[in-house]
């Protein structure tokens, strides 16, 4: 069985999948694992074959010894790179910048133009450039090929894609709309034109990427022509942590009137905000049983979540002109029935109409969620990043 190997490397932990690109959407990975806090006393590789979980605890210094043990790891549960077929890395790669639309064989000219973003997405960057230096030395003789999070973006009109700044300003500091989740954008959109067996060019799709990060995206006959996220992943929709869309005048007082440094602005709209800053959780499960038992705090941050979708949704339903799909996916768009009903409650007039029963159906795989009347299908198509990652790095196999 030829297999890609799938790497998604952060700041502190690596996350890796053996990934058989035949696979359909919804197969388990073969194998799949997390190597965390690097750096840290405490490192830990998690590894996952076939339903069995192992785990080695251990002090990891840094990537190369995390990726190291991680397949020492997989050699001794005979999965490792020494017993199966790798044939290919695909490397999640946070920013591509302007420069890449498509993924892309790495090279060591190609790594530089990684490491050349940095100041585009400086805690994503560097991870992923120490991720692919490791895997590149591991294992030297098979393609690796970089997937950018914002490749699916690149197409974006000037309209949709730049802010109203000045424009020298802009250029000298690549300040413009780069867009994120694109792969996952990318894949439910061509699962849907896939399912309902029509030419690509013939569809509009709205899609919901609702996990702890969130986006949404306007696709135009298989062409992204807007998404919620901006320069950087802070933008748009409210999240688990994130604020999303502010007034930029509030950082400015945050910083004269509250006397907060950047650093800690930078926290707070990143790291204390969105749906935890305003009820305590950021889990939907946990979210929903605080809002069952009445919490007036869960209330308000469920009703600005879905109030901040549907202001999306407004804008591209009238972007696109006529949709006729829209999809959820993610961890809240594929399980939280409710936000689904709710984002799109009350808007038979424009051809959306939800069947409650479909709607309550169990996540196992894509399923259609709209009455047979609407005149837009809207489905839940679970997302699967590493799938599409590891089907464009075979591709240079
Ligand atoms: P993701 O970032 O796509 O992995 O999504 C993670 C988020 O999905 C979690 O923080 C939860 O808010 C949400 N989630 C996962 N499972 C469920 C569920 N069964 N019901 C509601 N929300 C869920």
């Amino acid at each position: 069985m030829a297999l890609a190997l799938v790497l998604n490397s952060g700041s502190s932990s690596i996350k890796f999948q053996l990934v058989n690109p035949e696979n359909s959407a919804i197969d388990e990975p073969y194998v799949s694992g997390l190597v965390e806090q690097i750096g840290e006393p405490n490192g830990r590789i998690v590894l996952k074959v076939e339903g069995e979980k192992y785990t080695l605890e251990t002090p990891i210094t840094d990537h190369s010894e995390g990726l190291n043990l991680a397949f020492d790891l997989m050699d001794q549960h005979n999965c490792g790179p020494s017993q199966l077929e790798i044939t290919a890395v695909g490397h999640r790669v946070v920013h591509g910048g302007i420069l890449f639309s498509a993924p892309e064989l790495i090279t060591d000219e190609i790594v530089e133009m990684i490491r050349d973003l940095i100041p585009l997405a400086p805690l994503h960057n560097p991870a992923n450039v120490d991720g692919i230096d490791v895997a590149r030395k591991i294992l030297p003789d098979v393609p690796h090929v970089a997937v950018f999070d914002t490749g699916f973006f690149h197409s974006l009109p000037p309209a949709a894609a730049l802010y109203a700044i000045n424009k020298d300003v802009a250029a000298e500091h690549g300040i413009r709309r780069y867009g994120f989740h694109g792969t996952s954008h990318e894949f439910v959109s061509k699962r849907v034109v896939e399912i309902l067996e029509k030419p690509t060019e013939d569809i509009n799709t709205i899609t919901f990427h609702l996990g702890n990060g969130a986006s949404m995206a306007a696709v135009q006959g298989g062409r992204a022509v807007d998404t919620s996220m901006g320069m950087t992943p802070l933008a748009g929709l409210v999240m688990g942590t994130r604020s999303g869309d502010l007034d930029p005048g509030i950082v400015f007082h945050l910083s004269r009137t509250a006397g907060m440094s950047i650093d800690e602005i930078d926290n707070l709209l990143n790291k204390k905000s969105g749906v935890k800053g305003l009820s305590g959780v950021n889990d939907f499960r946990e979210l929903r049983e605080m809002i069952d038992n009445n919490d007036q705090d869960a209330w308000s941050a469920y009703n600005i979540y879905i109030h901040q979708l549907r202001r999306y949704l407004g804008s591209y339903m009238v972007a696109l002109g006529r949709v006729d799909t829209i999809v959820f996916t993610a961890g809240v768009g594929e399980n939280a029935q409710f936000v689904r009903e709710d984002a799109l409650a009350g808007l038979e007039m424009y051809g959306i109409e939800i069947d409650p029963e479909r709607n309550a159906l169990p996540n196992d795989g894509p399923r259609l969620i709209s009455t047979d009347a609407s005149k837009v299908k809207v489905f839940v198509i679970p997302t699967n990043e590493e799938l599409a990652i590891a089907r464009y790095a075979v591709k240079f196999a």
